[in-house]
């Protein structure tokens, strides 16, 4: 008998879904059409926001925040090296200065206690992070921003449906953005929104999405811009993912509560951290491996993984340590040290709405033999 491989994630695609690609592609407007001013508005209400503006990923709302709120040459933003290389490097592309902090050994988010020490007289803004679906405290955030007068940005790429309080993630800083890469909560294929209450900015993000167009006058370009557009198609999309958003949600936590279950023997390993009023949006499944664990130990047991056909994947490897950050900005290991050891002692499990108890048990007992061999 063949094994049946078990992938790291997966979309949840139904009839609906296709149905409404397909109704779209029918019609003449591929792009910039009602399927876009749907998806945005039914996001901004889902979210409790005034506004949002749907682009062509969650890279590219970064980017167009940054832009929006004049982030450029000589600025520098907070933010965390324990995080998808996007957070970081949109900041480069306004030719702003990353200026990492590191995180809490427990949440994975920044240390918010570390930030002030970072600030500077250059520094214009703090971009958070929602690591792993787990929101960070933007109540708190948001104090220590205003006390400096610093921008407060919110990547809640990983974080759509997580909560604090009555707080939804991506709804409290002065803009949030999304991503709907196939392995999101939900998917646009490519896609990303920029959430804000703050109409000026969201209207430059409008303009500036579409080659900085005027607003008023389509024949104007008043600004630099891009195309960072979201096509119909996609939008079309959207809409049906967002429809059952609360049932794929469901489907996460359900799957999660059973991980918990099944790694609760486990004394290898920590299980993702929760708080009190804290609710996560399950993004990925991610287990620490406790201390003492080397690179090599963690790289054994996913190759064992690997090797019997279970998706995994090294989520996050430290930013600053990457190629392009070492070269270029000279940072070393030790610089972020909670960061790097976290970094090499996490693994992400497969993680999907419609993963079974089978696949989830499999992925659990073949760990168990991986741990017991390493
Ligand atoms: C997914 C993600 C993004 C955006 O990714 P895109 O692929 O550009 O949509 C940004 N930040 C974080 C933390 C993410 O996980």
């Amino acid at each position: 008998m063949t094994i049946q491989s078990i992938p790291l994630s997966q979309p949840e695609i139904d009839e609906n879904d296709i149905l409404a690609v397909n109704s779209v592609l029918k019609t003449p407007f591929l792009s910039l059409g009602p399927k876009q001013t749907q998806f945005e508005e039914a996001f901004a209400r889902y979210l409790n926001v005034n506004h949002c503006q749907a682009v062509s990923s969650g890279t590219a709302a970064l980017h167009l925040i940054l832009s929006a709120l004049d982030i450029k040459d000589g600025d520098e933003v907070i933010t965390s090296p324990f995080s998808f290389i996007a957070s970081a490097n949109s900041i480069l592309f306004n030719r702003a200065l990353p200026v990492f902090c590191d995180i809490d050994a427990e949440s994975f988010n920044l240390d918010i206690e570390k930030i002030e020490s970072k600030i500077t007289d250059k520094t214009k803004a703090i971009l958070a992070v929602d690591v792993f679906g787990f929101p960070m405290d933007m109540e708190k955030l948001k104090n220590l921003a205003d006390k400096y007068k610093l921008r407060l940005i919110e990547d809640a790429c990983e974080a759509l449906g997580a909560k604090r309080g009555e707080i939804n993630a991506g709804s409290y800083a002065d803009a949030a953005a999304f991503g709907f890469y196939p392995n999101k909560q939900m998917t646009t294929g490519e896609g990303g929104i920029v959430a804000s209450n703050n109409e000026t900015l969201v209207l430059k993000v409008k303009s500036l999405k579409n080659q900085g167009r005027s607003l008023e006058d389509n024949s104007l370009f008043v600004e630099l811009g891009y195309n960072y557009r979201l096509s119909d198609i996609n939008c079309a999309l959207g809409l049906t993912q967002l429809d059952k958003i609360n049932k794929m949600h469901e489907k996460r936590d359900i799957a999660a509560d059973y991980y918990q279950q099944l790694l609760a023997e486990v004394e290898e390993i920590i299980p993702p951290y929760a708080e009190e009023n804290v609710k996560r949006s399950w993004f990925v499944y991610v287990i620490e491996l406790k201390k003492p664990c080397s690179a090599k130990k963690r790289d054994f047991i996913m190759k064992y993984l690997q090797a019997n056909e279970i998706g995994c994947g090294k989520y996050f490897p430290a930013i600053h340590l990457q190629p392009f950050y070492t070269e270029r900005f000279g940072y070393k290991e030790g610089d972020f040290p909670i960061c790097e050891s976290l970094a090499q002692r996490t693994i992400a499990l497969p993680f999907f709405a419609n993963m079974t108890w089978a696949q989830q048990k499999r992925v659990v007992d073949v760990l168990k033999e991986a741990l017991s061999r390493a």
